[in-house]
């Protein structure tokens, strides 16, 4: 007899579904046409109605079902009651028939950190870049991103009226990651991807130190991760201060389920327990192969200005 779906698959089928109930709220403010659009830090550092109604979708949509779960979200919104119709009550059967990983097999509600960007690519979103978008929800256990979902709410949105619109990505280490085909660049390519709207002397040096056949300017870190596991792009560098844990905790898990790795700009694994500084602070270094070859070629002016 089959047994029931652990909480860590529970939680991963729930969030695939609310992760594309966002991706639905995404695409529906951008057509209604009013983005209502918040500064926050700064005029790169922007917060939509898109942001804020995805971010309350999903975290009240995950507390409601599990009540014990830690999540962090990006956005910093007052409390207020969530209207029902942004609730989502489904969870994906697929995941549901999967296996849970062994080493997660006990893991209690009570023990998972969630991280939330409810929008990764506000700044390309408000600009039309939409498929830069992506929607990341990353689970975390022991300090680790074991598990996440990425919904892309406008894949496919230049390729014609016949096209499906959106798609979910989905991974749990030990496991696989699913949704998406993965490819490699073509041997020998070195094309980096990198920031487009927080850019600085930083991140340039050490772009230019791994002497790119190609770079690559594109808006959010899930979008960069999916450029890697799509054969794209060979690494994602980006060495500055600014991505925090909801950027990174989810695109860590699908780039990471599939044998690539994701560090910070020093070669340090990221930490994602709760009481963790949402930061990345020495900023990101991630690829799908030849990892190596990336972190060899970091240079030690750009290490010593990046501080964990
Ligand atoms: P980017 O590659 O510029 O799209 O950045 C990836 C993620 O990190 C996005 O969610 C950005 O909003 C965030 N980010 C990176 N740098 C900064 C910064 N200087 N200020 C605010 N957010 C940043
Ligand atoms: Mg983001
Ligand atoms: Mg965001």
């Amino acid at each position: 007899m089959a047994s029931s779906p652990t909480v860590l698959m529970r939680l991963v089928a729930s969030a695939y579904s609310i992760a594309q109930k966002a991706g639905t709220i995404v695409r529906r403010v951008i057509a209604e046409g009013d983005l209502g659009i918040v500064e926050k830090t700064c005029a790169t550092d922007l917060q939509t109605k898109a942001d804020r109604l995805a971010q309350m979708s999903i975290c009240s949509s995950l507390a409601r079902k599990f009540p014990k779960l830690t999540i962090i979200g990006e956005e910093d919104l007052p409390f207020e009651e969530v209207d029902q119709e942004l609730i989502e009550d489904g969870q994906w059967e697929e995941i549901l028939q999967q296996p849970c990983p062994s080493q997660y097999s006990a893991i209690k509600e009570e023990d998972l950190v969630v991280w939330v960007d409810p929008l990764d690519g506000t700044k390309e979103y408000t600009e039309g870049l939409l498929d830069n978008v992506t929607v990341l929800i990353g689970i975390a256990y022991e300090g680790k991103a074991i598990a996440g979902v990425i919904n892309q709410p406008y894949y496919n949105y230049q390729a014609g009226p016949d096209a499906v619109l959106g798609r979910t990505i989905w991974g749990v280490l030990g496991l696989g990651a699913f949704g998406f085909q993965l490819k490699e660049v073509p041997a020998g390519k070195h094309i980096i991807t990198t920031t487009r709207s927080h850019n600085n002397k930083l991140v340039t040096d050490c772009v230019t130190a791994m002497n790119p056949d190609d770079v690559l300017r594109v808006g959010g870190a899930g979008n960069k991760i999916i450029q890697l596991i799509e054969g794209k792009a060979s690494a994602y560098v980006f060495a500055s201060p600014g991505c925090k844990k909801w950027d990174t905790c989810a695109p860590e898990v699908i780039l990471h389920a599939v044998g690539g790795k994701l560090t910070d700009i020093h070669g340090n694994a990221l930490q994602y327990n709760k009481e963790v500084k949402h930061m990345n602070s020495a900023g990101v270094l991630a690829t799908l192969r030849n990892y190596d070859y990336y972190a060899s070629r970091v240079p030690e002016s750009v290490k010593n200005a990046l501080v964990p």
